[in-house]
């Protein structure tokens, strides 16, 4: 089995689904053998979405929530103690989606560097909110160009470390930076459908050389669709193709890729094995 460690099953490309679709399209991923799943909550709009999935579906879908940094400067100033409150209510995967995005311009009226301390305070208390709750948390990070966003996580994260584990997510850094990832924070990285781009061979290099016990697979859908499959709207089924692609560039087999980063993200995320 595997398991999808990054989907936005409350986001608004899905709100068309009726029950019957929404229930076919957890049957697509378990046909693909993804038989658990972690959808992300990214904004305090959608928390309660989100954790409506994971009640529907128990010990299938699970829910983590947070505040993503494209959102941090607009979002509610009481979404600290509305997170803190149902982390003591609800069983949580994780802290996150949250992290540092300098690729997106400010929202409308608020200056880039007003913009960035925000998301450093926010990515902060997202890690003292882990560690309260005993959690571990999900970053983003996207630059322009260079790395500040990643490096600046990276200082943040240091307050944390041997307390809180990250996981990377959407990873497409380089093998220096994972290093630093694995060792300076016991952390992980996790791939979406981008390893499998063809105009992105850097990120199935980094794929490669990985070490199998420290990557996760996602697809961050609705977004980022694997190839073959690159430009439909993605989803959890669609996570076998990042898979199998992993493993055929790592030259093992599906079962032992398969096997190893769903024992990874079952520890990461605290779950339950399914027999
Ligand atoms: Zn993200
Ligand atoms: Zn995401």
């Amino acid at each position: 089995m595997l398991i999808d460690t990054h989907c936005h099953l409350a986001s608004h490309q899905y709100d068309q689904l009726d029950a019957n679709q929404r229930a076919e399209l957890i049957k697509r991923a378990q046909a693909q053998g993804i038989n658990q799943m972690i959808t992300l909550g990214a904004h305090t709009s959608d928390w309660i979405k989100n954790l409506q999935w994971a009640e529907q579906y128990p010990n299938i879908v699970f829910a983590a929530l947070g505040v993503h940094p494209n959102d941090a400067a607009l979002e509610d100033s009481d979404w600290y103690e509305r997170l803190d409150a149902i982390a003591q209510e609800f069983p949580l995967a994780a802290i996150g989606e949250t992290g540092l995005d300098y690729f997106h311009s400010a929202p409308k009226g608020i200056d880039e560097k007003a913009n960035k301390q925000i998301q450093w305070a926010t990515l902060e208390k997202h890690f003292e909110l882990a560690k309260k709750h005993k959690l571990n948390i999900v970053l983003h990070t996207r630059d322009r160009q260079g790395s500040a966003s990643f490096d600046d996580t990276m200082a943040i994260a240091k307050q944390f470390a041997g307390v809180v584990r990250p996981v990377f997510h959407c990873f497409i850094g380089t093998g220096n930076q994972a290093t630093q990832i694995f060792d300076e924070l016991d952390g992980l990285v996790s791939f979406t459908g981008v390893v499998t781009f063809s105009n992105a061979s850097n990120v199935a290099d980094v794929a490669r050389w990985c070490p199998l016990d420290k990557l996760m697979v996602e697809t961050d859908s609705p977004y980022l669709s694997p190839v073959p499959l690159r430009g439909k709207q993605n989803e959890p089924s669609h996570m076998i193709h990042t898979a199998q692609f992993i493993a055929n560039e790592k030259n093992i087999s599906f079962d032992k890729f398969a096997d190893q980063t769903t024992k990874t993200a079952q520890d990461f995320f605290r779950l339950s094995p399914i027999k």
